[in-house]
């Protein structure tokens, strides 16, 4: 088929005017523009998108589908103080209710332009309920604790869910990987195990890292309420704790996690340059979550210095529970904003540029999961993970002059018109082709009933 439109944007090269790209099977084939493409290929069906941008789809590169029920259940509230509310009002849940929870996450991932996704969930849930919806993405199995005896039996635990899930996603496009949640809530010696586990089964690894202050005072001094009443919560007061007297990233570093070869930190706002340098060395990527961190209060993440010293760094929502929607415009823009906002104007011109932005939230989010030669842009050979925003309809799109200003300073998530992944259509003009919506709504307001406070 051949998808043509207005705007093409490769992402890795420059915008085409009056484009289109040639889809067979689940590949991109031809790239280039109407006239080249409708001559070389007369007898291809076509489907014009009018005045819309056609373009790779968006990486969300950290989320928790699963956590979709929990949007708006816990607002207004900084980061310790909502991470111990959630952790309340987790065990209202079913199971059925979790699973529905990821599916609604998967549906709204899906409409608003989203094809990869990398999750962290305990359950599973987010990758069944992303490969039955035709979702692409890496699914991190989550592991925690703070009690050395339990360590192993975690590990073994996680290590049979991992071939689990494996087989449940053989033949679509998603990944299995492992997530020790974050330092304040794991022993140092389940960092290690769980390195040891990724280099030897060649497994992604990601981990939530230097995110709030609290989290920093946790780990350098033994004190916040993460050492306290967060822990009581927990179960872990009988647990020792001692300051380290070093940062989360130097901690983290000292106990192995960085030799596991792909390796995701989500957040990374609380990092000084000596810790940026490390990160930078051991090539960890960054998921930057500008909307969550500022939302939370968590603080706003040093996205120049990343830049400066060659770190790969793509953009995360972390899922509607902290967020509290799925739209990487919003992420986009504000991301924009809030580094403009604390910058001046050489970094401006340098670094904080819609079209910079773009690329953060496709190319380089493919680049941050090892997955660059098979997404993030528009390329012949690559999948056809293709979305189409409409610039025509919303008063708010319309005069139009530049279309990467459009997407990132106009557009939202109800602009998205198509979202295909691997060259099938899952949204399309408002309607979920693989999701059963009025179900998924249904469902998220009767579990939502169990989380009034
Ligand atoms: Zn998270």
């Amino acid at each position: 088929m051949l998808l043509t439109a207005r705007y093409v944007l490769p992402v890795s090269s420059s915008h085409i005017e009056d484009g289109a790209v040639l889809v067979r099977g689940d590949r991109i084939v031809a790239v280039g523009t109407r006239a080249e493409l409708t001559a070389a290929h007369p007898d291809e069906p076509v489907r014009d998108f009018g005045l819309a941008v056609l373009m790779p789809g968006f990486v969300d590169l950290h989320t928790h589908l699963e956590y979709s029920v929990f949007r708006g259940a816990v607002d207004d509230v900084p980061y310790t103080a909502w991470k111990m509310q959630v952790q309340q009002k987790e065990q209202r849940l079913s199971s059925q209710d979790w699973q529905d929870s990821a599916v609604l996450g998967a549906m709204e991932a899906i409409g608003s332009g989203i094809t990869t996704v990398a999750d962290i969930t305990t359950s599973g849930n987010s990758l069944v309920a992303a490969k039955d919806a035709g979702l692409a993405g890496v699914f991190y199995r989550e592991v925690s604790t703070m009690d050395k005896s339990k360590v192993a039996g975690r590990i073994a635990h996680a290590t049979e869910d991992i071939d689990a899930w494996q087989a449940k996603a053989a033949g679509s496009p998603i990944e299995v990987g492992i997530a020790p949640h974050s330092p304040y809530t794991c022993h140092p010696t389940l960092f290690r195990a769980a390195a040891d586990l990724a280099i030897s089964k060649n497994l992604p690894a990601a981990i939530h890292l230097a995110g709030s202050q609290d989290e920093y005072d946790f780990v350098r001094y033994g004190s916040s309420a993460l050492a306290q009443d967060f822990r009581e919560q927990s179960g872990w007061s009988d647990v020792a704790w001692l300051p380290t007297g070093v940062s989360p990233v130097r901690y983290v570093l000292q106990w192995g996690l960085f030799e596991v070869p792909r390796l995701l930190a989500v957040h990374c706002v609380h990092v000084d340059e000596s810790d940026i340098v490390a990160l930078a060395e051991h090539g960890v990527s960054i998921a930057h979550c500008p909307r969550c961190n500022a939302k939370l209060g968590m603080g706003i993440a040093p996205l120049r210095q990343f830049f400066e010293h060659g770190l790969t760094v793509g953009i995360g929502t972390d899922s509607p529970a902290s967020n509290n929607t799925v739209d990487p415009f919003d992420e986009m823009r504000i991301g924009l904003l809030l580094q403009r906002g604390v910058s001046n104007e050489h970094d401006f011109y340098r670094y904080f540029t819609a079209r910079t932005f773009i690329r953060l939230a496709t190319i380089w989010g493919a680049r941050a999961l090892g997955l660059e030669d098979e997404i993030g842009s528009l390329e012949v050979g690559k999948r056809a993970d293709i979305i189409a925003i409409d610039l025509s309809t919303s008063p708010h799109m319309v005069p139009t002059a530049d279309p990467y200003s459009a997407l990132v300073h106009a557009a939202n998530q109800k602009d998205v018109g198509m979202t295909m992944v691997a060259g099938r259509i899952l949204f399309d003009a408002g309607e979920y082709m693989s999701v059963d919506k009025q179900r998924a709504l249904a469902r998220a307001r009767e579990s939502r009933v169990k989380l009034r406070s």
